[in-house]
């Protein structure tokens, strides 16, 4: 970057900073796209004089409501929710819905923004938003998170709709929640209409959007490693988390031959040196999607339990970061990098800090960022609003082929605008691939 771009980009985010104080996961979350495209942006004359930056850095608005609900013991209790609907410009409001008592309007922001090009650059026609609430579904019986999802619907109801924003699972929310926020949906509204995805295959779910996520990601990586000639297959694999993204990221590894040699959960990782067999897979699946118990309460021969610590440490090849934002920091990634690693490739949204990301790129490795490599989970969102528009459901292997030419299509998007002379710059070439679409449409609908 010049001096010159240096300089604006510092003038941008002074103002953005003060617009937006505190928003600490929101800032980053900008910093890193406005530092891709401001070489570009700033040679684009029309775009740069009608601020295009500025104002698709402000959502198109926010609703903030409170939802109460009754616990089981017959107390009320009361949890903040929101739904950002940061922009429309190509295609109604897309983005799931997060329940974690971590969620603030910051992490929401920062995940509506990256939805945005990570919509984008899906090629299909999508907007980007996110929403959720603080409340934490841990510890609370079926009934209450039941009775939660009621009534926040009860609230979000009138801002959703098919046509105008289409909302989805996320942390803490899966096709249980889904199905209660949709169930609610029918009773207030009275119709049927796809206004969620991730719903059950028997209304409306689509095949493969359970396993979207994880399954993308490695067909994301596979064509990374292969653009720089590599091999997944023999690949020893670090995955952090053991949710949704990292459970089908696992699954999908092990299927192609690569070693799955961690996982993880909030209270600390397993360690499987030789690899998980696919059995054992069965059984972390089992323990994690239907007892949903710790990764500690398991008792298999070659694996290893190591309470409070993150999987940066051992020894692997690849590095997949599954469970949330800023999870792979300075100290994991110079470990990654003293043993080798030759790519990270992230299933979570902007799980590596920006330290950390500093230190990945000095070093050479590949870097795949969450908006084009974890894209798989929205593109078959999006693939179940067609199926639901058309009245049609379409086999599994008819939506995962759709999957995996989606993923090369972002990999190819991301190849022609990040090619560099040795490696490609996964997080320049899906930022700009992304920004370009969505300020050109912008720009196009004049001062709107
Ligand atoms: P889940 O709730 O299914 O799983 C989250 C996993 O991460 C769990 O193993 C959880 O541990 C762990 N985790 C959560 N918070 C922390 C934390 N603070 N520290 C350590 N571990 C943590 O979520 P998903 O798998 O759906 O989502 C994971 C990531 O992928 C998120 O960043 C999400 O935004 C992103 N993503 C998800 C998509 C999807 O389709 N689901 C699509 C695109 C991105 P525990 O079991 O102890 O709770």
């Amino acid at each position: 970057m010049t001096s010159a771009e240096q300089k604006e980009l510092d003038h941008f985010m002074t103002g953005l900073k003060k617009r937006n104080p505190y928003e600490i996961e929101f800032q980053q979350a900008v910093h890193e796209v406005a530092a891709s495209v401001m070489p570009w942006y700033l040679q684009q004359d029309d775009l740069h004089r009608s601020q295009i930056l500025e104002r698709i850095t402000e959502p198109d608005r926010i609703i903030t409501f409170r939802v109460t609900w009754e616990t089981d013991a017959g107390e009320i209790r009361a949890n903040r929710a929101w739904r950002v609907q940061f922009n429309h410009a190509l295609g109604p409001y897309k983005g799931g819905l997060r329940f974690h008592p971590s969620v603030t309007q910051s992490i929401l922001k920062f995940l509506g923004f990256e939805q945005i090009f990570k919509n984008s650059l899906t090629g299909l026609p999508m907007g980007g938003a996110k929403g959720g609430s603080n409340f934490n579904p841990k510890g609370k019986s079926r009934r209450e998170v039941m009775r939660f999802c009621h009534s926040m619907m009860t609230e979000l109801h009138r801002h959703i709709g098919e046509d105008i924003d289409v909302p989805a699972g996320d942390i803490g929310v899966g096709a249980r929640e889904v199905s209660f926020l949709f169930g609610q949906y029918m009773r207030l509204e009275n119709r049927w209409s796809g206004v969620l995805t991730g719903k059950g295959l028997s209304f409306g779910g689509s095949a493969v959007r359970t396993e979207a996520t994880g399954w993308g990601c490695v067909y994301f990586c596979e064509n990374m490693l292969h653009h720089h000639d590599f091999e997944l297959e023999g690949k020893r694999v670090a995955v952090s988390g053991s949710g949704n993204v990292a459970l089908y990221g696992a699954q999908k590894l092990i299927e192609k031959r690569a070693k799955v040699v961690t996982m993880s959960d909030s209270k600390g990782f397993i360690h499987a040196p030789e690899g998980l067999t696919m059995e054992q897979w069965e059984t972390i699946q089992e323990l994690k999607e239907k007892k949903r118990g710790r990764l500690s309460e398991l008792d298999e021969a070659g694996i290893t339990y190591h309470a409070g610590k993150r999987p940066w440490g051992v020894e692997c090849d690849i590095a997949m970061p599954c469970a949330t934002q800023n999870e792979l920091e300075a100290e994991g990634a110079k470990e990654l990098v003293k043993n080798g690693v030759v790519a990270v490739c992230e299933g979570a949204n902007m799980p590596t800090s920006v330290e950390a990301v500093e230190i990945l790129r000095e070093a050479g490795v590949l870097l795949a960022p969450g908006k084009a490599s974890n894209a798989g989970g929205v593109a078959v969102s999006g693939l179940e609003q067609s199926q639901n528009a058309m009245r049609i459901s379409w086999e599994p292997e008819e939506v995962d082929r759709r999957l995996q030419r989606i993923m090369s299509e972002i990999h190819a998007r991301c190849v022609r605008e990040g090619q560099g002379e040795e490696r490609v710059d996964y997080i320049d070439g899906s930022n700009i691939a992304g920004f370009k679409k969505v300020a050109e449409a912008m720009h196009a609908y004049g001062a709107v």
